[in-house]
């Protein structure tokens, strides 16, 4: 049988990369078989290195809220790119981007940009250690901040699917200074938060162990014991933020926090973060205060141009609505066609996932007991179907606005032979 192109370049990567993949989720662990590689995408569609073409609800993992290639993004692009690539120097776009921000996002009053939402969270604890003089961060299992080392402890999924929790080359006494709680379990906080809490740090919408709503008054509760301990509460909205709304995920549920990380949207594809917060925090961090952070290629003119471009073009009409619209004709679609089997599917605006052997999942705990066998057959079958999936289980589907009713109405179909031929 002869290899196709993707077998091919996933033999020669692995020669040259550890794993063939430069992030690990993409080398498919989760569900077996070897990755497909991408050729190109625009709108809705990626295509393969073998020609195939799929509908995607990958997404880059959130970015790409207007589909792949948007005219917009490309225009900024090749607007920008003649003028310099980088410069190392403060540039008027990145003055611009940092107001739409602090214009959109509630709780935010100065930003800094980064590259990635894990510089990003990062930077922000340290922020934190320095505002309170405290130590230790209280995180919750099943939550993803990145890749930095003290937030490599039940960090949801890659490190779940890939079955390492806490990762080799993570000092004992960094990961000693992180707590954990579970999410939506607000004693389990009071339990680990201390005199030395420097941070809570939430995702206040769970997308790394599969979409995990806040229930009611789980966030005020974590606002109400940050103010009683002196610790700061961090949103990580690197998933939810210009996603769940323009304003992130604290528009919806006015739970304002002390600082907010941001990733994925905001780069419109290219590679941006940031965080930003309280103005009295932000002053903290250097050249403005003592707390140091820096980066060679931060306010990138090409990714901020594209984080403008992607930012503009979600504050024209409502697409927001669209977006719900869209995520919920998907989810009822999926949810019929589970029909009376064991699983349920998690919604919220054009973020979703659809999960094999529970009814209901609230936390990490759930999460454990999740039928990850079926979601891998699910995976391939709909992969057959022409309908690329995130790889894994612990993931969300990811919408946008290029998704049109005939490919949800698809999907649905898809999913309705690929569950009945996993059963
Ligand atoms: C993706 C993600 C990050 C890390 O962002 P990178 O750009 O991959 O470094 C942090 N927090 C959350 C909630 C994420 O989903």
């Amino acid at each position: 049988m002869s290899a196709s192109v993707s077998e091919d370049l996933f033999a020669k990567a692995t020669q040259v990369i550890p794993g063939g993949v430069n992030s690990p989720v993409r080398a498919w662990a989760g569900v077996g078989g070897s990755p497909r590689f991408v050729a190109s995408a625009k709108g809705a569609r990626l295509t393969d290195e073998d020609g195939n073409e799929y509908i995607d609800y990958i997404g880059s993992w959130g970015p790409m809220i207007l589909g792949h290639a948007p005219e917009v993004v490309l225009d900024a692009l090749s607007a920008a790119a003649p003028s310099g690539t980088s410069f190392g120097a403060p540039t008027r776009s990145e003055v611009v981007l940092a107001e739409k921000i602090t214009e959109l996002v509630a709780s935010i009053e100065r930003v800094r940009l980064v590259n990635s939402g894990t510089e990003a969270t990062m930077s922000a604890l340290r922020l934190a250690r320095a505002a309170t003089g405290h130590s230790e961060i209280v995180k919750f299992a099943g939550c993803y901040h990145g890749h930095a080392d003290g937030l490599l402890v039940r960090a949801g999924s890659g490190a779940t699917t890939l079955g390492v929790p806490d990762s080799p080359g993570v000092p004992e006494a960094i990961a000693a200074l992180t707590k954990l709680a579970n999410y939506n379990d607000v004693e389990s906080v009071r339990r680990v938060v201390g005199a030395d809490t420097a941070a809570i740090i939430v995702e206040p919408v769970a997308g790394n162990m599969g979409l995990v709503l806040p229930e009611p008054g789980f966030l005020e509760a974590l606002r109400t014991i940050a103010d009683e301990t002196g610790a700061l509460l961090i949103f990580d909205e690197v998933i939810s933020g210009f996603r769940a709304s323009l304003g992130g995920y604290q528009t919806v549920c006015g739970v304002l926090p002390d600082l907010t990380c941001l990733g994925k949207v905001i780069g419109g594809g290219l590679p941006v973060g940031a965080y930003g917060g309280r103005a009295d925090l932000m002053q903290q961090i250097s050249p403005a205060g003592p707390v140091y952070q820096a980066g060679t290629l931060s306010g990138n003119p090409l990714a901020v141009a594209a984080g403008l471009a992607t930012l503009r073009a979600l504050e024209q009409g409502d697409p927001y609505a669209d977006l719900a619209a869209k995520g919920s004709r998907l989810a009822d679609g999926l949810r019929a066609a589970l029909g009376e089997r064991t699983g349920c599917v998690a919604q919220l605006g054009s973020l979703l996932t659809l999960f094999f052997g529970r009814r209901e999942v609230r936390n990490y705990d759930d999460a454990g007991g999740l039928d990850t066998g079926r979601f891998a057959r699910f995976f391939q079958a709909m992969l057959d179907e022409g309908i690329w999936l995130p790889p894994s289980q612990y993931e969300c589907w990811f919408l946008s606005t290029a998704h049109t009713d005939a490919d949800i109405d698809a999907t649905i179909a898809a999913a309705e032979r690929a569950i009945a031929a996993t059963d």
